[in-house]
């Protein structure tokens, strides 16, 4: 199980610093079972790092830009961020596609300067309500996954997580249901595998995004084919995000 915290666009240098202190504190034995990480605004990945050093959590970027490095004015490479002590990055987030404008190839882009720099990439993956309302749900995080992973290597499926979040879940108090999610990694893990066969599939981790709490988050985190949780509200409070890596260990078995 892996439970991610994406931090959005939210904390100051001094509340990032100290919510990542509170979270070293709340996990200093780590739950078992769980892999977890944080995904705080870019300039404070540094601090963060620096403040949860020893501790089970990692920490990751929001996004990045394909290039290395040059004449990029306002973007960040995957080699930056791992220069910080950033060890994954998200791709294709909902907020980046909807409102930052990244299309699928920005996406695929993103994602192979990622794996190529060495990180662990979280592609995300998701249909908004017009999409799920017309019967075209499967069909689009179909295309999205097929999209990004053209030209992956097995050993890059590796090093990369699916996060499901459906648009209309993230961040408006409205989750999926179990069964809602079950259906959807379902159709993540038949794509990876007409990719890279059932084996490869079955291993690939997908994690259910969308409004999770501590309150959801059993009944999701049990859910067949839902390896853990990518989180954005409720991961701006250690207690929060504790309860929810609880439910995971407990999920796990
Ligand atoms: C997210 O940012 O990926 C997310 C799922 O946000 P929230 O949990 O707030 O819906």
């Amino acid at each position: 199980m892996l439970v991610f915290g994406n931090w959005k666009m939210n904390t100051d240098h001094g509340s990032a610093v100290a919510l990542a202190r509170d979270l070293r504190a709340a996990f200093g034995a780590p739950p078992p079972k769980v892999g977890l990480a944080v995904f705080p605004p870019l300039p404070f990945i540094g601090s963060v790092v620096a403040a949860l050093d020893g501790s089970p959590v990692g920490v990751g970027a929001q996004n990045c830009f394909w290039e290395e490095r040059g004449a990029f004015t306002g973007e960040v490479s995957p080699a930056q961020v791992a220069s910080v002590g950033a060890t994954s990055v998200i791709v294709g987030h909902s907020e980046r596609r909807h409102v930052l404008g990244d299309d699928d190839d920005a996406v695929k882009r993103k994602l192979q300067a990622a794996l190529g720099a060495g990180l662990l990439a979280v592609l995300c993956v998701g249909e908004t309500l017009e999409q799920r309302d017309d019967g075209t749900a499967e069909a689009v995080v179909t295309g999205q996954v097929d999209h990004a992973f053209g030209g992956l290597t097995s050993g890059e499926l590796d090093r990369t997580v699916i996060a499901y979040e459906p648009v209309w879940a993230i961040g408006t108090g409205r989750t999926a249901t179990p069964e809602q999610a079950s259906e959807m990694h379902a159709v993540v893990r038949a794509t990876i595998a007409r990719r890279f066969g059932e084996d490869a599939a079955r291993n690939a981790p997908i994690l259910y995004g969308g409004s999770v709490n501590p309150e959801n988050a059993p009944s999701l985190l049990q859910a067949e084919g839902v390896d853990g949780a990518l989180v954005g509200g409720a991961s701006l409070e250690a207690g929060k995000f504790a309860a929810i890596a609880q439910a995971a260990s407990l999920a796990a078995g």
